[in-house]
């Protein structure tokens, strides 16, 4: 056998729960290990670990990616009632992604895998559409109150230093009701556009961004100033440089145009925009086995992961014994996301070249028709031969 391939720097390995723990294995053992010396730095993400350290290996794991820079993450259990009864917990903890992604202070970037056998419900997207969502504030971390009886509702802002406050009518309300309040932060908005415009550099993607100004002149105004100015301030050369260009619109225009026009470009969300968006995308970009997720901090480091979960139901029928038919695609890209990565950082062309012949065996694997049951449920007419998860992972290997 040739000697494998070496690597410089440790990528931070996040391992994870359920089915995607199964496969995790099995694509390090099969597809990654043979070819390549994996120089990794393990953290254990399974449900009990996380709870036995009191989160404290969540953080750590995150702390992990700052410092060596590139991440790649396996699925993980959220916990929730259920999950404790199931696992025997002494606490219920925070979703793992959110709290990477806190301490990251990341934007998540979700890219559908395209294939020539599964056709997009859109027929003009002949590329990928990718969506960034800004995953704080808006609606998400809103005050809403219930109106029982005609009153006033105001806004009013008394500064932290004491001096005068601010006060504006909501609505002078004539009956019962319903009122909201949210918020953003500037340098929230300003992270959201710097890792759009990462992120954008790196996969040289136009990068569109939308808001509706022409009503909310002062909150959706704020999100189109501050976008930008960072486009003109920070990334403008750079962007001329990676030849791409960046392109506001209204929101209902966006939308208007994603439906006529061919793909192929960064579509940076608000955080509702990109809750309801990424579902649309996904959905009718084919399967979300297919779909790749990666976290990009404001100032570069990045964590690739499948945008699905744990594939809970899959994972209890592997207990009994099934060998199941569970889509490795999405977390084989992940490794393959990472270690591109992590090769383009250290300069390793060897490594480059053998990511991207793993994506290549992995594609061309569905394109003559050897897939796993999700995929033949979408590939239409022809050939099509489903696998189950062990046999796929062979089938590319055989390919590499
Ligand atoms: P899920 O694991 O994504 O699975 C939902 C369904 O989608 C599956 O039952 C399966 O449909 C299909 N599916 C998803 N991935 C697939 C794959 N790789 N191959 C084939 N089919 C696939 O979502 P969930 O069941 O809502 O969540 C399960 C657990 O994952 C939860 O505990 C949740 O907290 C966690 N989760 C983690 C992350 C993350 O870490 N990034 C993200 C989302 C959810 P069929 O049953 O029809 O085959
Ligand atoms: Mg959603």
């Amino acid at each position: 056998m040739a000697e494998r391939i070496k690597m410089k720097t440790p990528v931070v390995e996040i391992d994870g729960d359920e089915m995607t723990r199964v496969l995790w294995a099995l694509v390090k053992e099969k597809l990654l290990s043979p070819f390549v010396e994996l120089k990794t730095e393990y953290y254990d993400l399974a449900l009990k670990v996380r709870d036995d350290s009191n989160d404290e290996v969540t953080v750590e794991s995150a702390r992990a990616i700052e410092r060596l820079g590139v991440g790649v993450k396996c699925a993980t259990i959220t916990s929730n009632e259920a999950r404790q009864k199931e696992y025997g917990l002494r606490q219920l903890l925070p979703s793992p992604n959110g709290t990477i992604r806190a301490i990251l202070d990341g934007t998540v970037f979700r890219k559908p895998i395209q294939v020539s056998r599964i056709t997009p419900s859109v027929s003009s997207w002949k590329k990928p559409i990718v969506i960034g969502r800004h995953a704080y504030g808006d609606l998400y971390k809103s005050s809403e109150m219930l109106i029982p009886k005609a009153g006033k509702v105001e806004l009013v802002y008394t500064p932290g230093d004491g001096g005068g406050e601010k006060r504006l009518t909501v609505a002078d309300m004539k009956g019962p009701g319903i009122v909201q309040g949210i918020h953003n932060y500037d340098e929230s908005i300003n992270n959201f556009a710097r890792a759009c415009f990462i992120y954008a550099i790196e996969e040289k993607l136009p990068v569109w961004f939308a808001a509706k100004d022409t009503i909310s002149k002062i909150y959706d105004g704020r999100f189109k100033e501050l976008f930008g100015r960072i486009y003109e301030t920070e990334f403008k050369e750079k962007c001329r440089e990676a030849g791409i260009s960046y392109f506001y619109t209204l929101i209902d225009d966006a939308v208007a145009r994603v439906v006529k026009g061919e793909g192929g470009f960064l579509w940076a969300c608000r955080n509702y925009d990109g809750d309801v968006m990424s579902d649309m995308i996904a959905s009718a970009a084919g399967s979300i086995a297919m779909m790749t997720s990666v976290l990009v901090s404001p100032s570069g480091k990045f964590e690739y992961e499948a945008a699905h979960g744990t594939v809970q139901q899959h994972y209890y029928r592997w207990q009994k014994g099934e060998k199941t038919s569970t889509n490795s695609v999405a977390l084989i890209f992940a490794w393959t996301g990472a270690l591109a990565k992590r090769a383009e950082l250290d300069g390793l062309p060897e490594l480059l070249s053998f990511a991207k012949k793993l994506e290549e065996a992995t594609l061309n694997t569905i394109e003559s028709g050897e897939m796993t049951g999700d995929l033949a449920r979408l590939a239409g007419e022809g050939n099509k031969k489903i696998l189950d998860s062990w046999e796929f992972i062979d089938a590319v290997r055989s390919r590499l």
